[in-house]
């Protein structure tokens, strides 16, 4: 079979009420996180004719309900294996309920779906064994890491060489110091097992930017202590020089498909 020379990326939701990314070539595709209700991700599905029914794997990050929420029931459903660290998927099961089928994987181990190779990389973040993720196909990789403090050295190594980055960028720290969330909160949002900040995300970027980086999405951006406007303004500094395209993705709606096409790129995978 041939590799397959384009993929396309989905951001069906992004922010602190729920995540869900579909990543699909054709002939695999996949979910990152399904953290908002199942009837809600099918019909943003719909909206682009992608259809469950294809999905060969929803890849849980971490547990918290925001990226689990519909796990549970999009795998019985549709007879969906579902992977994650053995941390986040037994802090899961109470969210989750039983599963499909439980694909346990180990963070720094790169494993298969179908033509998709996956890496998951620990990133440092209030959950029991959270992970971002490179996934490589025929033609692209594509580096998501929203739901982390900061940016371990170990994160930059993985995230390096990406042809589309899904990135957090969650909060404005002006913002949230003067906004409603309690003291408790706050710290909790800006410590290193919290959220990355615009000017974090930007620092991050501007190591990352590279010529074949050719789209960003901004992501998880907080609802109440940021706004896209300024998200896209101060992280975008950090692709000033370069003609990467930039996108913010938002709760309410999901963002268009991004379509990665790299027909003279190196297969990155067989
Ligand atoms: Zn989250
Ligand atoms: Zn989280």
């Amino acid at each position: 079979m041939p590799p397959r020379r384009s993929l396309s990326l989905t951001v069906l939701a992004s922010g602190s009420k729920g995540n869900c990314i579909h990543i699909d070539d054709g002939e695999t595709a996949i979910l990152i996180d399904a953290g908002f209700s199942c009837k809600e991700i099918t019909r943003r599905m719909e909206l682009y004719n992608i259809s469950p029914k294809k999905l060969s794997a929803i890849i849980l990050s971490h547990e918290h309900g925001d990226h689990v929420t519909a796990a549970g029931v999009l795998s019985r459903k549709f007879n969906i294996p579902v992977y994650g660290t053995t941390g986040t998927l037994n802090a899961a099961g109470n969210k989750t309920g039983t599963l499909f089928q439980r694909k346990d994987i180990t963070s720094g181990v790169p494993f298969a779906v179908d033509r998709f190779l996956i890496h998951p990389f620990s990133i440092s973040h209030d959950a029991a064994d959270p992970t971002g993720f490179t996934i490589s196909s025929a033609c692209a990789k594509i580096g998501i890491a929203t739901d982390l403090g900061i940016a371990t050295t170990l994160v930059k190594a993985h995230l390096m060489g990406c042809h589309a980055l899904v990135l957090e960028a969650n909060h404005c720290p002006d913002m949230l110091d003067r906004g409603p969330y309690p003291w408790a909160l706050k710290q909790r949002v800006k410590s290193r097992a919290g959220h990355l900040s615009n000017t974090a995300a930007r620092d991050l970027l501007g190591e990352l930017a590279n010529p074949s980086l050719s789209h960003v999405i901004l992501a998880h951006l907080s609802e109440k202590n940021n706004l896209p406007e300024k998200a896209n303004r101060i992280v975008g500094e950090a692709l000033d020089q370069t003609t990467t395209k930039l996108f913010t993705a938002c709760q309410p709606a999901p963002l268009a498909p991004i379509r990665l096409t790299m027909p003279a790129a190196r297969p990155l995978c067989a």
